[in-house]
């Protein structure tokens, strides 16, 4: 295996939650009081081997380091904080983005203390609603009070990167006011927004319940009108949409996703994660003691990978550039490919500037069907050519690159 020298961004698993959401397919133990310093050896011993064995070797600063999960909130802070020394000096580089999710019920003042002392310095809140409703059909354990709390608490430690991710496409018989919504989430200033939208996942109990006829979900033209109205009100309110489901105020889009999205190599340790490096990927165990009890007897938490071939790379290096507001460079197309960009842009899918060709909102909601339109295009004139950036397949956080083709639902993450 050869080693490599250049891992820059490193995700993190903490994969404790106190209840499971209804909608929750993610690598998720419930466990209200999980053991912080087994959770912390094992990632240690992760790191280690993964260095040791000349699998990834990271550079000697990182640009960032995401914790997510789960909830890493439910984690003893001072657990969290000392990722810092299990990372040592590169955590202290000018720049160096640190971000850890946190559900607003746990986040405490100490919580918000003790990451911000350890180097912590950006947050991600799962707060999804501020309807009491809807909060409580998801099966979530804070109140929308929780959440506005919650983002004073990290601004009066000292934290003021914020991000907080809502949940549209709820089903219709569920109470809620989307629109109220968004206006809730303005009123937070936080400079970050991340859009996500419900999708019912198999052995859920969202999943059981619409099979049982309990629950309709949402249906595609709500799904749609829901979508847009969050894109044109984050826009009114000069908030950049640079990614399908992403949002920020100028400066404060994600680093760690961005560098994902951009096909940089990635680490991630803890049960359920996914690594990129040299082309290829590799994930570990999914599930908690799985993981713990591999990584204590061997070090390593490996389950499987990959090296996906030419064509899956170019398929997959094409719908991560369309996901982003930067877009497909115009350069690596050819006429036909090029035609079909301009087809989208007749009908208002796509825009075509500096060089590059990008989705509109109305776009993203098709982008698994573009990305395949689009690359049968470059199939008939380059059965093997590269477009777009490398290989990897999607975004980081929840553990790492989630399915491609998971839409429409935008992405699909760990909250
Ligand atoms: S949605 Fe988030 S808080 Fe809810 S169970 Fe899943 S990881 Fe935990």
């Amino acid at each position: 295996m050869k080693a490599l020298t250049d891992v820059r961004n490193v995700y993190v698993h903490a994969p404790f939650c106190a209840r499971r959401c209804c909608y929750c397919d993610f690598a998720v133990e419930v466990d209200r009081r999980p053991d912080s310093a087994e959770w912390l050896a094992a990632v240690r011993t992760e790191l280690e081997w993964v260095e040791g064995s000349g699998t990834v070797s990271l550079a000697p600063s990182l640009e960032t380091l995401y914790v997510g999960g789960g909830t890493p909130s439910l984690l003893d802070p001072r657990r969290v904080a000392e990722l810092a020394g299990v990372f040592g000096h590169s955590t202290r580089t000018p720049g160096f983005e640190w971000t850890v999710e946190a559900n607003p019920e746990s986040f405490t003042g100490r919580v918000a203390r003790r990451w911000a002392e350890g180097g912590v310095n950006r947050v991600s809140f799962g707060v999804q609603s501020f309807s009491r409703a809807a909060l409580r059909w998801m099966g979530r354990l804070h109140s929308a009070d929780d959440a506005d709390v919650a983002v004073e608490t990290a601004r009066a430690a000292g934290i003021s990167n914020l991000s907080i991710d809502l949940i549209f496409g709820l089903p219709a018989a569920v109470s809620r006011d989307w629109k109220g919504d968004l206006e809730h989430a303005l009123t937070l200033r936080a400079p970050h927004i991340s859009l996500y939208g419900l999708t019912v996942e198999k052995g859920t109990p969202l999943a059981r319940a619409v099979g049982e006829r309990r629950v309709t979900p949402c249906g595609e033209s709500r799904y749609r009108e829901e979508y847009l109205l969050a894109a044109e009100t984050l826009a009114r309110a000069g908030y950049e949409h640079y990614e399908l489901s992403n949002f920020a105020l100028p400066g404060f889009a994600s680093r760690h996703n961005t560098a994902c999205w951009q096909g940089a190599p990635y680490l991630g340790l803890g049960n359920g994660a996914h690594s990129y490096a040299g082309g290829r990927r590799w994930w570990n165990e999914r599930g908690w003691a799985v993981y713990r009890d591999q990584v204590i007897r061997t070090g390593s938490g490996l389950s499987g990978e990959e090296t996906p071939g030419p064509r899956q790379a170019r398929l997959e290096g094409v719908w991560l550039a369309l996901r982003t507001r930067k877009g497909l460079r115009a350069a690596g197309l050819d006429a036909v490919a090029s035609s079909v960009a301009d087809r989208w842009k007749t009908r208002g899918l796509a825009e075509r500037k500096d060089g590059a060709v990008h989705l509109t909102p109305k776009g993203w909601l098709l982008l698994d069907a573009l990305t395949l339109e689009l690359d049968a295009a470059l199939e008939r004139s380059d059965p093997e050519g590269p477009v777009g950036p490398p290989g990897a397949s999607g975004p980081v956080d929840g553990g790492g690159p989630r399915e491609i083709f998971k839409y429409p639902g935008v992405r699909h993450e760990t909250m």
